[in-house]
């Protein structure tokens, strides 16, 4: 422990913010780093130096020299300079990995983010009258050409769907839902809570396992508003259990003159099983189909587009829908309608959708073809201090759709002398890209149905610095 007097003349000897600044070795980031974050860095670092001679850390001039605290302040500067919200190689083998920002984007919809956002666009300009058009207008058509629905709108995700349309459908009145399906999605979206936020009356009917429509028939009074079916997207009941089908919904909506809003959570454009997924999930065309005047589910879930809420049916509800004030709150930017354009355009070809939308790509991936990968991969790594195996594993499809879908696939399993599986974990977490697998068997392993040939050598770099 340094005594006071020590420490007195170790505070003294701490170099001055100007003098780190006037550093030769800071002056070098001064074209590459803005003046304030480097500013911000310097100081960081004084002030870190002053509390490790405090806590008696440091003891010895020698750290505290101006070239080394220069040093330290531009490693931190150029840290602190990256974007905080970067690239991750998602090695989980969860595809819509709501943590990891759910679902890619093909390129052709890059491309058009990228070419929106570099200039001015039609985005409420109507080019034909030279007159002031709708955003809603872009992509209206297209939706309702995919689902079969009347009408369209979009706002930023599903949760703000189903908050709009029930302010807007039932606001200071009932809405009857099973208490079966009063499911948390995650983070704050809970149904009962989005109700109350909406101004909507909850009226839950039935038990947990087992709802009838002869349960909704006798909560419905004049007071109620809507019926809603809530997608259980992420859990299942089963065993002894039964709901009642939009169907029976819709026609005890006409025998009470109820609309009958569906939210579908992920909502699928095509029939997931021709992907080879054993589980059915429902596509909004079929509910459509079935009668439902409102359904609203999500961009980036099983869509495989970009962050967005779906609101599609009945013109009569979604031109209210649309001209309520909430709606412009929650509407979407270019940017996001740049992307859904292009990717429900690649549902007009239903056959190429799971070659084109990398999302489709990973689900229909199988366990033959990603062991291939795998393999030519771990041929790359061969000089590396590695121990390389393969183990047969499962894949979810993540975002809280199909939890009971088990995906086979092959894990690549990563062992290191000297490093533990949680060691290796945190290392490869650290770098730049970032790379995120699971440990399974007390093995690091990487899951190739969520890497893409594009960051293959990314992650090669990723893991030859993880081992140094
Ligand atoms: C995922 C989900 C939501 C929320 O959708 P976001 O697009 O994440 O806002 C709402 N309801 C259900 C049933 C869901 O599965």
């Amino acid at each position: 422990m340094t005594d006071e007097k020590t420490r007195k003349n170790l505070l003294s000897s701490l170099p001055k913010v100007d003098q780190v600044l006037a550093h030769p070795e800071i002056q070098a980031h001064s074209g590459t780093v803005a003046v304030m974050i480097v500013k911000a860095a310097v100081r960081a670092e004084i002030d870190l130096a002053r509390k490790r001679v405090l806590s008696g850390e440091i003891t010895a001039r020698d750290d505290l020299a101006l070239d080394q605290v220069a040093s330290r302040a531009a490693a931190r500067a150029i840290d602190m300079n990256k974007p905080r919200l970067r690239k991750v190689i998602n090695a989980t083998g969860v595809v819509l990995h709501t943590n990891l920002g759910r679902s890619p984007l093909p390129e052709e919809a890059i491309r058009q983010i990228t070419l929106v956002a570099s200039g001015y666009s039609n985005l409420e300009y109507d080019i034909n009258s030279g007159k002031r058009g709708s955003r809603d207008d872009l992509i209206e058509k297209i939706i309702c050409d995919l689902t079969g629905t009347e009408s369209a709108t979009v706002v930023n995700n599903n949760a703000a769907a189903v908050l709009l349309a029930l302010n807007t459908m039932a606001k200071g009145a009932g809405v009857v839902v099973s208490r079966g399906e009063l499911v948390e999605i995650g983070g704050a979206f809970r149904i009962p809570d989005v109700m109350a936020a909406s101004g909507g009356r909850l009226v839950e009917v039935g038990t947990t396992n087992r709802t009838r429509i002869g349960d909704y028939e006798k909560a419905v009074d004049d007071d109620t508003a809507l019926l809603m079916k809530v997608h259980t997207s992420n859990y299942q009941i089963v065993g002894f259990s039964e709901e009642a089908s939009i169907e029976e919904l819709v026609g005890l909506g006409k025998k009470k003159k109820l609309p009958v809003l569906v939210d579908l959570g992920s909502g699928s454009l095509m029939d997931l099983t021709r992907l080879g997924l054993t589980e059915h999930e429902p596509t909004a065309a079929e509910v459509v189909k079935s009668g439902a005047d409102v359904v609203t589910f999500s961009g980036d879930k099983l869509l495989g587009g970009p962050q967005a809420g779906i609101i599609i049916g009945k013109s009569k509800f979604i031109e209210p829908i649309r001209k309520n004030p909430m709606k412009r709150a929650l509407r979407v930017g270019k940017l996001t309608l740049a992307a859904l354009e292009t990717v429900l355009k690649i549902y007009m070809e239903p056959g190429l959708a799971a070659q084109n939308l990398p999302a489709l790509k990973m689900i229909s991936a199988d366990k033959r073809s990603i062991a291939a990968r795998a393999r030519r991969f771990a041929r790359t790594l061969d000089e590396l201090p590695l121990e390389i195996s393969f183990v047969s594993a499962i894949s979810k499809v993540g975002g809280g759709a199909l939890p009971l879908e088990d995906m086979p696939t092959t894990l690549m399993a990563l062992e290191a002398e000297g490093l533990s599986a949680h060691d290796l974990e945190e290392q490869l977490r650290a770098q730049d890209p970032p790379v995120v697998g699971r440990i399974v068997d007390k093995k690091f392993c990487l899951d190739f149905r969520t890497v893409s040939t594009s960051e293959l050598s990314a992650l090669r770099s990723s893991i030859k610095a993880a081992l140094q």
